[in-house]
């Protein structure tokens, strides 16, 4: 397309030699005992980005057996807490100074743009810093008035060893979601990266051991679903499998980790819809949803792959959208001024586009991009900025999680038809809404059936700010105070003082 705006390559920064990703166990870099590596090959420059170990059952089992005895011995679980915010800062720091080196194999891995990958690994660092910041706040409650000869306190301990796995869209963020706050808690862990993107999970380990984390605390395994991340959810000695990735596998995981009935907390897949009222600011809310569906592609939790907006301004507003897509820049995501990059696999480039073609087959209408985007001097696994209006509630692409570039509109009349369309989903991610009018804010956010709402911005995120779905996106809450309560177990304790225990049992 003609009007778009692409970035072509600018040839400049490509690896000179493949890095090597190897499993971290007990603190040790390891190779597979069969030698055994994948390749990655950047899906933005067809360049050798990676190889990275191949684990199996046995690299498995030695991870998390390292993590078990880890936990078992205290060497992590019993020190203080301020101990371990003192190691959590260090790691906070040292990814500070490693940022461009991170950042740079996260974009050819993934295909995420530069400058977006410099913000993921520069604010992993505040996540870790914060993490750190809760591991000083473990506390309990105590009970004074249950007699005078009972005192009882609820305690607050690590569940234990917790399997990470997460996915390939935000590498190192999403793991930074979860490793510091297990650790944080005094828990020992078994990490799995996604076998798109191990490199910057694997780099981690030279900084855990720098900071002064002891070994066996923190193990990664780079791998495949299965058998790695099956048999971390499976395995009789892990406490906890923390997860992102797709709802499909997450109910996999739901079912692995049933037998042994360990906790599971789960971060899935969106749906999610930005409401407009007429009332909103709607340059502002335009400029939202744009940034909402194009973000990393499209290939987002949090994207915004449905617009609701009220029928008074559907085409007006539209237009709107239609305006900025163009002047959003895709193209070679080592560009420093692109701002979206490749689309992760060829694969994946198809089945956006298998949706866009069966939407228009279905009656939906493209008034922009619909097809795969050709950027010179880098590659075609792009695909252009999509925006699909006459979009009916049935079509596959109202209701599938499509991560890709592509917004489907549809329409209302009422505020009670806004939610209505909203919450029709089996998602409940995240969900938003523009109005200048707080009561129509506060109604629609009462009634809106996902984990976050946003009402006149988009994807503002805290460390603070509890993180996570309802229906399927997922269950229990990740980052804040909640996503770190998830880590610790709760243990009463019910103490008798001054032997004033009444006998049971009478002898005469
Ligand atoms: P995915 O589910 O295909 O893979 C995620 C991870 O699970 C990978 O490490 C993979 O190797 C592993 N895995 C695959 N099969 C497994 C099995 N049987 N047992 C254990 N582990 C297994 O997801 P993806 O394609 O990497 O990521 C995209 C998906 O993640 C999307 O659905 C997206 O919405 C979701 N996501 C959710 C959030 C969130 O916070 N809710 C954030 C990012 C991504």
């Amino acid at each position: 397309m003609k009007d778009l705006t692409i970035l072509t390559s600018t040839g400049q920064d490509l690896p000179q030699a493949p890095f090597m990703a190897r499993h971290f166990i007990d603190g040790t870099y390891v190779d597979s005992a069969d030698g055994q590596v994948s390749d990655r090959i950047s899906p933005s420059h067809g360049v050798l980005v990676s190889q990275a170990a191949l684990g199996g059952v046995s690299e498995t089992e030695k991870a998390i057996a390292a993590a078990r005895t880890a936990f078992d011995d205290g060497r992590w679980s019993r020190l203080s807490g301020k101990s371990r915010a003192a190691v959590l800062t260090k790691v906070a720091d040292l990814i500070e100074a490693k940022q461009d080196q991170l950042a740079h194999i996260e974009t050819l891995e993934s295909g995420k743009p530069i400058s977006q990958a410099r913000g993921e690994c520069g604010g992993a660092a505040d996540l870790w810093r914060f993490a750190a910041s809760l591991a000083r706040t473990v506390q309990g409650d105590s009970h004074n008035t249950l007699g005078p000869d009972i005192l009882a306190t609820v305690l607050k301990e690590p569940i234990g060893v917790v399997s990470i796995i997460t996915p390939w869209n935000f590498p190192f963020w999403i793991l930074s979601q979860k490793l510091p706050f297990a650790l944080a808690a005094g828990c020992t862990c078994v990490v799995k990266p996604s076998e798109m993107t191990p490199s910057t999970t694997a780099m981690l380990g030279d900084l855990l051991n720098e900071a002064g984390l002891p070994a066996g605390v923190c193990n990664i395994i780079l791998g495949h679903g299965d058998p790695v991340g099956a048999l971390m959810s499976s395995h009789p000695s892990v406490d906890m499998v923390s997860f992102t990735g797709s709802t499909n596998v997450g109910k996999h995981i739901s079912k692995a980790a049933s037998d042994t009935l360990k906790k599971v907390a789960l971060e899935l897949g969106g749906k999610n819809p930005q409401v407009v009222m007429p009332d909103a600011d709607l340059d502002e809310a335009a400029d939202a949803v744009t940034f909402g569906i194009y973000f990393n592609a499209g290939q987002c939790c949090n994207g915004t792959s449905r617009l609701i907006v009220h029928e008074d301004i559907a085409e007006a507003f539209v237009a709107k959208v239609v305006t900025l897509s163009k002047n959003v820049r895709f193209g070679d995501p080592l560009h420093p001024d692109t701002q979206v990059g490749a689309i992760v696999t060829p694969d994946h480039a198809e089945k956006i586009d298998g949706y866009v073609q069966n939407a228009i087959a279905q009656g939906a209408i493209c008034v922009l991009g619909g097809a795969p985007l050709h950027v010179d001097g880098v590659g075609t696994q792009f695909y252009q900025p999509t925006v699909l209006t006459n979009v009916s509630p049935d079509m596959a692409i109202a209701h599938d999680e499509v991560f890709g570039p592509v917004l489907s509109v549809l329409t209302f009349q009422t505020l009670d038809e806004a939610i209505a369309l909203s919450n029709n989903s089996t998602y409940g991610l995240s969900a938003g809404i523009w109005s200048n009018n707080v009561h129509t804010c506060l109604e629609f956010s009462r009634r809106a059936e996902a984990g976050t709402i946003w009402t006149n911005t988009w994807m503002d995120g805290f460390p603070e700010i509890a993180f996570g779905g309802m229906k399927q996106s997922g269950q229990g809450r990740e980052i804040g105070s909640y996503g770190f309560e998830e880590f610790l177990e709760v243990k009463s304790l019910v103490m008798r003082i001054g032997q004033s225990r009444e006998p049971w049992v009478t002898t005469s």
